[in-house]
């Protein structure tokens, strides 16, 4: 489906076989003309693309540039084909570039991090067998150029500026029009969910720290600094009052931190331990998200010193300072 968001900018909506059922992608009408994010590349997401793109007049041909917003499946999954069908180069962050050549290889660190976080071994190998058949609806890039913090966009008559906003995912970035005050956020801001801050999983190897949700709030912060009157996000409906959106966040984040504080009053747990207090039967392939909120909040307690992490048998256990 396609909509009209603002004057030349179209949202298509693509279909994904994941809980949040679409992605948005963005079609601006203005050379060079440009399309931010691309959906995953199933049959499906190629034909609602394409139909989307026919319904305002125009065709894969038509794309001159394609702008990533961060190295999620669904967010660039397609980005090779119709960058083979159209010649369109295509922008990412320089963080998101190395996983997205090289996912296959981050796996054995994802099921480490798992493991040492204490989910039972039946489960990891459950969510990694997820995680590599999910991979499958998406081409690994090969060629991309790369657009850092600051770094204007530019069109014939607009000029966008990239925002890096790490948290979500480490090299994620939005797009800023200051002119119109719209901001194209991916993932990074969401109208109807709390966007996850997914642990990267380290570029360096053990040990392993956990910034995400740190480097989340931090981005968080320096949003509050823009002026916003139009958030084109990632999934789901556009936003207005992008202020208030950034606050309930904020409060959604503190309330959680607090639970975790108190689930940790009744005794030493496990990254997951906590994860089963949280959300009492979340599925293998969810166990991952859990697991990222969880350690991110404990991170965060650990360097206030009201948490401490002690490391036996392979396995991180969490307690309370005393
Ligand atoms: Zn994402
Ligand atoms: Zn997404």
């Amino acid at each position: 489906m396609t909509t009209r968001v603002f004057d030349k900018i179209y949202k298509i909506e693509l279909p994904i076989p994941f809980p949040l059922r679409t992605t948005n992608v963005f079609f601006v009408d203005e050379p060079p003309r440009t399309l931010v994010d691309t959906g995953i590349r199933t049959e499906a997401s190629f034909e609602a693309l394409k139909k989307g793109m026919e319904d305002i007049g125009f065709s894969f041909q038509s794309i001159e540039r394609i702008l990533i917003t961060h190295g999620h499946i669904d967010h660039y999954g397609q980005a090779k084909r119709l960058s083979s069908l159209s010649g369109a180069p295509i922008y990412i962050h320089p963080k998101e570039y190395g996983r997205i050549r090289s996912i296959i290889h981050s796996l054995g660190f994802l099921k480490s991090i798992l493991l040492m976080n204490g989910a039972p071994e039946a489960l990891v190998n459950e969510a990694i067998r997820y995680i590599e058949s999910a991979q499958k609806m998406a081409d690994p890039l090969e060629e991309a150029y790369f657009l850092n913090e600051g770094d204007a966009v530019l069109f014939e008559s607009m000029r966008w500026r990239t925002i890096h906003c790490p948290g979500h995912s480490p090299g994620l970035i939005c797009f800023y029009w200051p002119e119109k005050k719209i901001l194209f956020s991916g993932d990074h801001l969401l109208k109807e969910i709390t966007p996850n801050p997914i642990l990267a999983v380290s570029e360096y190897g053990p040990p392993f720290h956990y910034p995400s949700l740190k480097q989340y709030l931090a981005s968080l912060e320096k949003n509050e600094g823009l002026e916003i009157s139009l958030l084109l996000p990632g999934h789901g409906e556009e936003v207005k009052d992008v202020k208030g959106l950034i606050q309930k966040i904020f409060a959604h984040h503190r309330e959680r931190m607090d639970l975790i504080y108190s689930i940790l009053s009744k005794g030493e747990k496990t990254a997951f331990e906590i994860v089963m207090d949280l959300f009492p039967g979340v599925p293998p392939f969810e166990v991952f998200l859990g697991i990222s909120e969880a350690v991110g909040h404990l991170e965060i307690l650990r360097e206030k010193e009201m948490v401490k992490v002690e490391e036996r048998d392979g396995k991180d256990y969490y307690s309370l300072e005393t």
